[in-house]
């Protein structure tokens, strides 16, 4: 089976990882040269609007997927012509923007943070006032890693920035004091299927992934199941979705979903007895899906910008290392490890190892 992947960064080249031992072979669609899911597939190396490269796409693989949302429209849906798509164009459209997500949410009775749609300077200064301060500014679309938003704390925070976000459509959200960052990730198969990851404990630094911890038995894992149980039955949803909450007052509140695999699920290559990446890729093919049971205790660290040195990462016991095989830039995710331990305690120590190579 030929799986076609819009998107070559390294979601794709994972992807591919899990694939091909199961008889699976890639091609890639990125305009990037040095895309790097490349070295793992067949590389189509143009615009997602160009439509003759995407109806060669569509001529050479089985089915269409993704390693990123925000795809264009018209690229979901002229590909769906030719060939299956998953997860579906109303999948991508929803979770692509931030409106529509949240407005989702809110429609299937699943908390979130109060939010309204801001399209002048004028919506976002009636929208501070009823919402109140400290709140969140973010685009509606395009965002990612906290790029395009911006905390809002007082009010000379909110003159002028709807035209620093670049005035484009934007969604305003009371800011949530929440005590901690889970996500959840979930698969649904072609046959509707669904199974979920133990949730995951995530610390940001700078709006980016730096750590995911994965929890034993935690508290809210039946109702963050319930809520993207919700979701994906309403999208009818086919892959693997990733659902990021807000630990508050003891429940959770939505803060966005991505359609696709996630950062925040890195830790079941090694860490689970099957990975979000070869459990996306039984979802998408219509293949029984892997059991998402945790093997002992696990965590991930972001590598942002540069790896350590690969002897002192591998040095660590239980450490498995992932490099992405693209160029060091700051701010730049470049690859990851999972630690593994039998015991929490352990695991803690492996993290500080790690955290320490800088
Ligand atoms: P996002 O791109 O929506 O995932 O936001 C990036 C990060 O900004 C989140 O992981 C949170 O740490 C923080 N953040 C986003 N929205 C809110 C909010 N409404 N209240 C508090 N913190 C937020």
């Amino acid at each position: 089976m030929k799986i076609g992947v819009i998107g070559g960064g390294q979601l794709g080249r994972m992807l591919a990882l899990a694939g091909t031992p199961l008889g699976m072979n890639f091609a890639f669609l990125d305009p990037a040269p040095d895309a790097c899911a490349a070295a793992l597939g067949e590389h189509l190396r143009a615009d997602y609007g160009d439509q003759d490269h995407l109806r060669q796409l569509a001529d050479e693989v089985d089915l269409v997927t993704f390693e990123f949302e925000s795809v264009p429209a018209e690229t979901v849906a002229f590909l769906s012509q030719f060939v299956p798509v998953f997860p579906s164009a109303e999948a991508l459209r929803i979770a692509r923007d931030r409106l529509f997500e949240k407005s989702m949410f809110k429609d299937l009775g699943i908390p979130t943070p109060a939010f309204a749609d801001i399209l002048s300077q004028a919506d976002l200064d009636a929208a501070v006032a009823s919402i109140g301060l400290p709140a969140v500014l973010k685009t509606r679309t395009l965002g990612y890693d906290g790029k395009g938003q911006k905390v809002l704390r007082s009010t000379d925070d909110v003159a002028g920035t709807f035209a620093e976000l670049g005035s484009v459509p934007c969604l305003l959200e009371g800011f949530v004091p929440f005590t901690g960052e889970v996500s959840l990730v979930a698969v649904r198969g072609r046959d509707g299927e669904t199974a979920f990851y133990p949730l995951v404990h995530n610390t940001h630094e700078a709006g980016i992934l730096r750590l995911s911890v994965a929890s034993s038995s935690h508290p809210l894992q039946a109702l963050a199941e319930d809520y993207a149980g919700r979701v994906l039955d309403k999208l009818g949803y086919v892959g693997v979705l990733a659902f990021e909450f807000f630990e508050v007052d003891g429940g959770l509140k939505a803060n966005e979903i991505a359609p696709r695999v996630h950062n925040s699920g890195h830790w079941t290559i090694e860490g689970a007895e099957c990975s979000q990446f070869e459990n996306h890729l039984r979802a998408v093919a219509g293949l029984p899906l892997g059991s998402t049971a945790k093997v002992g205790e696990s965590a991930m660290i972001n590598f942002i910008g540069n790896v350590p040195d690969v002897s002192a990462v591998l040095a660590v016991e239980d450490c498995h290392l992932h490099h992405y095989g693209k160029a060091f830039k700051a701010g730049r995710k470049v690859g990851h490890a999972t630690l593994r331990s039998e015991d929490a305690a352990t695991l803690e120590k492996r993290i500080a190892q790690v955290q320490a190579l800088g």
